[in-house]
């Protein structure tokens, strides 16, 4: 997948002299390629990015949005169909990332490449829809058998079949 390609670095050395002060980011970000099973980033689509960048005693938070676009087929009649997925991003950046859900600030930068990769990867429909009222597959296109059974006539000439049962122990006819 493309996580390399996913390119953010903001600086934050000015934000940081300040405790509590805030910047704001909006950028156009290249999402092209990010996909599952289920859907994908068109190539060449931008995903938007509008987040706040707050400065800390201890590092910096970023919170707001990232927009994706996405292609796939309806989950119902497997038309291509597509749509924008908004994803909420609430990440920490700290000088000394002990716990796990912490992210280094490097030489006063920060890298949101992977941050924005596995939020758009999270955006992504995994049972993309046409629209709520899709009915399914256009019978035409997709034949299938019919959900209340087949009740096709059986061929008389194999009925005499039907009224056989068979020995599970020896497969012989019953009398
Ligand atoms: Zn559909």
């Amino acid at each position: 997948m493309s996580s390399d390609r996913i390119h953010l670095r903001v600086g934050v050395s000015d934000l940081r002299r300040h405790p509590g002060e805030r910047m704001g980011v909006q950028r156009d970000v290249d999402l092209g390629g990010i996909g599952v099973s289920s859907a994908a980033v068109p190539a060449g689509s931008t995903g938007r990015l509008d987040v706040v960048v707050e400065s800390r005693s201890d590092g910096v938070t970023v919170t707001g949005t990232l927009t994706v676009p996405w292609t796939g087929p309806c989950r119902r009649c497997l038309e291509p169909t597509d749509g924008v997925a908004e994803v909420h991003l609430r990440e920490v950046f700290s000088d000394d990332p002990v716990d796990a859900d912490l992210l280094p600030i490097e030489s006063d930068v920060i890298d949101l490449g992977p941050v924005l990769h596995d939020a758009a990867v999270l955006a992504l429909p995994l049972a993309p829809l046409c629209r709520d009222d899709c009915a399914g597959p256009a019978p035409e296109s997709f034949p299938v058998q019919r959900a209340d059974g087949d009740e096709r006539p059986v061929d008389p000439r194999w009925s005499a079949l039907d009224e056989l049962r068979f020995d599970p122990g020896t497969d012989a006819p019953l009398e």
